[in-house]
């Protein structure tokens, strides 16, 4: 990012802040001449800058930042209404206040803010073209990603197509649906927990905003907007988006290895099976149980046990990803995979790559090298039976590997028929 500021003081203070909390790369400019140098040299994401500068005087740093298309937050020694009302005209993402106690802090968050933006895709939906632009503008001056409909059907094909579509804006009146009806069809598909719906009007009727929210809606607001309020009210959508977010993540993951948690495999190992029952597509699922762990634990200690569950966890992490395996950890030092789309060999080939690895894997060094092995057990997929039963068939197996002799696999495909 860019901080352009004659101040010096502020300016370092400034790029210390934003470094150390955001973790950006600040570049620092004190004039338009070296601004100028920066924007043709490097590519900003957004910039912070004062109104006037030693050698532009009048502002004209608004219109160079404005010919890079640079996100853009005023640093002003002033806030006029004149300002507040019209800083999206000037084409600004925002505007802050440079003296007083609660700058420093407002800057950071707004320059975060503005940088978290950029993967936030916003659908809006308008059949008026010129609505519908000044919409899109003013998101893409704060630096969303934006994506027009011009109706409803048009819409619901976006969302289709687009998961990464996290909130929508849209307008009443349309010709083919009207925005409650349409709030009300995405709301059959979408969750509120993943997609926001805002309503806006032009309307005078005061009852839209009510049926707006009962059908789903996060928010309504009536045009013509306050550029203030809009942007304070889509903010405030994304902030809940993104505290829900870390909430899911925390939910549903292992702080410990960062694979999914024993809750998250069943939810989403069921709609994995299901998705292979409609496909009549094989599968496997194993489960890999690290040898004496036990052993490890009281001969190395417990910080070390949790190096070789983080080794572990780093090698299926690593191993599944690209293979649309879905991996996590049961409980202990019990690991579950579900293989899709694998025949039984490609499975046993699969886990004894895995076996290979955590045998190869370094925790520790010297005399204090943890030797690690682990055991699996691997069984097919039957078509119709309950992730329970599934989950058991594989234990049996890695009991079998166990009782044989340990770091090996055990696999049903011998013993099952068909
Ligand atoms: P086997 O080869 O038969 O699997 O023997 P094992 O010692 O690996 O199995 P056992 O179930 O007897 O012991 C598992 C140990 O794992 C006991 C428990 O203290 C340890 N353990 C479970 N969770 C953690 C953890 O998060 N960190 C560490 N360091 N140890 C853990
Ligand atoms: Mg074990
Ligand atoms: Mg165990």
């Amino acid at each position: 990012m860019l901080i352009v500021e004659s101040a010096q003081t502020l300016s370092h203070v400034l790029k210390q802040k934003i470094e150390d909390e955001i973790g950006a790369d600040v570049t620092l400019c004190h004039s338009l001449a070296e601004a100028r140098l920066a924007l043709a040299t490097y590519d900003i994401a957004v910039a912070l800058t004062g109104h006037e500068i030693p050698d532009a005087p009048d502002g004209g740093i608004l219109a160079l930042l404005g010919e890079y298309e640079v996100p853009t937050i005023l640093l002003s020694g002033s806030v006029s209404d004149e300002l507040r009302l019209n800083y999206a005209k000037y084409r600004l993402a925002d505007y802050i206040q440079k003296e007083g106690p609660s700058a420093l802090p407002t800057a950071v968050a707004a320059v975060d803010r503005i940088l978290t933006n950029r993967s936030v895709s916003i659908l809006v939906v308008d059949d008026a073209r010129a609505a519908r632009s000044d919409l899109t503008s003013f998101l893409k001056l704060q630096n969303f990603r934006v994506i027009e409909a011009t109706t409803g059907m048009q819409a619901l094909d976006h969302l289709a197509r687009d998961p990464s579509i996290e909130v929508v804006i849209t307008d009443y009146f349309m010709p083919d649906m009207n925005g409650y009806d349409l709030t009300k069809r995405i709301r059959l598909e979408h969750g509120s927990d993943r997609l926001r719906i805002i309503g806006v009007s032009a309307s005078r009727d005061r009852s839209l905003s009510a049926q707006f929210l009962k059908a789903g809606a996060s928010d309504f607001l009536y045009r013509p907007f306050v550029p203030e309020e809009l942007q304070c009210r889509i903010n405030n959508t994304v902030e809940t988006l993104l505290q829900l977010k870390r909430l899911r993540h925390l939910a549903e993951h292992d702080p410990l290895t960062r694979l999914y948690n024993r809750r998250a495999f069943f939810e989403r190992a069921a709609q994995h099976l299901r998705k292979l029952e409609r496909k009549s597509s094989h599968g496997a699922i194993a489960i890999l149980d690290i040898d004496h762990f036990k052993q490890i634990n009281d001969s190395f200690g417990h910080e070390r046990g949790d190096f070789v569950l983080k080794a572990i966890a780093d090698i299926l992490l690593q191993s599944c990803r690209q293979k649309g395996i879905l991996a996590a950890r049961l409980g202990g030092e019990e690991f579950v995979l579900l293989l899709p789309d694998v025949t039984m060999p490609e499975a046993e080939t699969f886990c004894n790559d895995l076996l290979l690895q955590v045998r190869q894997c370094v925790v520790g060094a010297g005399e204090t090298a943890v030797p690690v092995t682990a055991s699996i057990g691997l069984s097919r997929l039957q078509p119709g039976e309950p992730l329970d039963n599934q989950l058991n068939a594989a234990d049996q197996m890695l009991y079998l590997a166990k009782s044989d002799g340990r770091d090996r696999i055990h696999s049903d495909s011998s013993i099952t028929i068909g």
